[in-house]
């Protein structure tokens, strides 16, 4: 049952149909782990944590520099040379007392993810690189973790939203790793990009925890993405590859 604090706190997604008290309850008992504090991190950790998740895993082993300021909104000036989990954790522990925050700095890498990925139930993907990518990707259908992914770079970004077994994975859409892709700290990114694709990946996880995500009939999967040259959005439908490490999770009834 909600407190009166709560039920004042999240009264706007309880008044959303289909949400309510019970959606709001889901949030509050639910964990998940978020992979980088960055630009996409910043967004994303801020409205989970606003929505009321009620514990929240800060995964990141850097320290903030103050070219970070620009995208990445969960720190602030006077935090530079701090751990980007410790400036995290400050922000919003600030915005929702109610909600538990977890610190871990380190990296994710083969041997620890599956350790921290185990007290969670989503994972929320917001590194910068391909490799962390498709290693998240791996483990969490190793583990059978839903998990939000998304990529950025200059004014364009992508997400996607995976839940094993039910819906593709990333490598169904791209089974390998890309090469010669450049990086933002080569072609740089907007800051509201990455503001936009993690706010994305926040409202996913937010559909998923409170049971508002279904899967699409036919097992497909759509990756969402936005051209800021053009200012168009798309959602690109993708189906499920039955050569994917991914397949043996699908159910065969
Ligand atoms: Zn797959």
């Amino acid at each position: 049952m909600l407190n009166e604090e709560q039920r004042e706190r999240y009264e706007r997604n309880i008044l959303v149909p289909g949400f309510g008290e019970t959606g709001q309850q889901r949030l509050l008992e639910a964990g998940v782990c978020i992979v980088g504090l960055g630009g996409l991190g910043s967004s994303a950790a801020l409205y989970l944590a606003a929505a009321g998740v009620g514990r929240l895993g800060l995964v990141d082993s850097d320290v903030l520099e103050r070219s970070n300021l620009q995208r990445q909104v969960l720190h602030t000036t006077d935090r530079i040379g701090m751990s980007k989990t410790e400036s995290a954790a400050k922000t919003l522990g600030a915005l929702n007392p109610d909600i538990t925050l977890q610190t871990v700095r380190v990296r994710v890498t083969e041997d620890n993810a599956a350790d921290l990925f185990s007290a969670y139930d989503v994972v929320v993907e917001a590194t910068d690189n391909f490799a962390a990518k498709y290693l998240l990707n791996d483990v969490c259908l190793e583990y059978g973790k839903p998990f939000a992914t998304a990529g950025i770079l200059a004014l364009s970004g992508q997400a996607l939203f995976v839940v094993p077994g039910q819906s593709p994975c990333l490598r169904c859409a791209v089974p390998v790793e890309p090469v010669g892709v450049p990086s933002t700290s080569e072609q740089g990114v907007l800051g509201a990009v990455p503001g936009i694709l993690g706010s994305l990946e926040a409202m996913a996880v937010i559909r998923y925890l409170a049971g508002l995500w279904n899967p699409e009939p036919d097992g497909g999967g759509a990756i969402h993405s936005i051209n800021g040259e053009t200012m168009r959005w798309r959602s690109m439908r993708f189906p499920r590859n039955p050569a994917c490490r991914c397949a043996p999770l699908w159910s065969t009834s």
